[in-house]
C-alpha cells in the first residue's frame, strides 16, 4: 500500500516514513502544501497523512481541493493540541480521521489499518485472503492449505495489490505507480519478471488462484 505524508516538520515526517516503511508500506514524503496537493492529485495513494499548518498551502485547503476533484483517498489529519477548531473544520472538509500530536506509533498504525481496509476478505490486520489463499504480512508469505512460500518485498507488495482487487485487471502503469511511484523509471518488463516469480511461487504451493495476463493491459488475480 502506498501512503503520502505531508508534514513540514522534517524530523517528524522522516521518522513517520521510516516507521511506515518498516511496516511494509510504500511511502512518499513531501514537506510543503504545494507538493502535497500535487502528489495527492495523482490519486495513487491508499491513505494521506496530512498536517494542517503547512508552508505554501494548508492541509485543509489541500483536503478541500482533492475532495472537489472527487478524489476519495482516506485522509488522516495531524493536528496540534491547540487546533481544536481546525480538527472540526477538517472533518467537515472530508477528513476521515485525525490524530493529535504528539501521538504514539501504535495508535498511528492502528488508525492507518482502519482507514486502508480493503475489499479482499480480511482475516485480521496482518492477513489478507482470497479464495482461501492467505497473504501474511508478518511473515511476508502466501499460504495455501498448510503450505507457505516467502515473498520478497516487491513480490509482497504486488501480491497485496492483486489480492485486494481480485478479478479486476490492474493495468501495468497502475502497478508501477502504486509500488514504485509515478516518477520512477521502472520498465514494464521489470513487472513481468516479478509476476513470473509470483506465478512460480503460487504454483509451488498449488495455490487455487492464478495471475492472468490481460495482453497489452496488465494482470488480474482469478
Ligand atoms: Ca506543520
Amino acid at each position: 500500500m502506498r501512503i503520502l505524508i505531508v508534514e513540514d516538520e522534517i524530523q517528524l515526517a522522516d521518522a513517520l516514513s521510516e516507521i511506515l516503511k518498516r511496516n511494509k508500506y510504500t511511502v512518499d514524503t513531501v514537506y510543503n502544501g504545494i507538493d502535497g496537493l500535487d502528489n495527492a492529485m495523482s490519486d495513487v495513494y491508499d491513505c494521506i497523512i496530512l498536517d494542517i499548518m503547512l508552508p505554501g498551502m494548508s492541509g485543509l485547503e489541500i483536503l478541500s481541493n482533492i475532495r472537489r476533484e472527487k478524489i476519495a483517498t482516506p485522509v488522516l489529519l495531524l493536528t496540534a493540541r491547540s487546533e481544536i477548531d481546525d480538527k472540526i473544520n477538517g472533518l467537515d472538509c472530508g477528513a476521515d480521521d485525525y490524530l493529535t500530536k504528539p501521538f504514539v506509533t501504535g495508535e498511528l498504525l492502528a488508525r492507518l489499518r482502519a482507514l486502508t481496509r480493503r475489499r479482499g476478505d480480511i482475516v485480521d490486520d496482518n492477513r489478507l485472503a482470497y479464495n482461501g489463499l492467505e497473504l501474511n504480512k508478518n511473515t511476508s508469505s502466501v499460504i495455501w492449505n498448510g503450505s507457505d512460500v516467502k515473498l520478497s518485498l516487491k513480490e509482497y507488495q504486488i501480491m497485496e495489490l492483486l489480492i485486494s482487487n481480485p478479478r479486476q485487471i490492474l493495468p501495468k502503469e497502475r502497478i508501477i505507480e502504486k509500488i514504485w511511484g509515478y516518477e520512477s523509471d521502472v520498465e514494464y518488463n521489470n513487472i513481468e519478471v516479478y509476476i513470473s516469480f509470483l506465478r512460480k511461487k503460487l504454483s509451488v504451493i498449488s495455490a487455487p488462484v492464478q495471475i492472468k495476463t490481460a495482453r497489452g493491459i496488465g494482470y488480474s488475480l482469478e
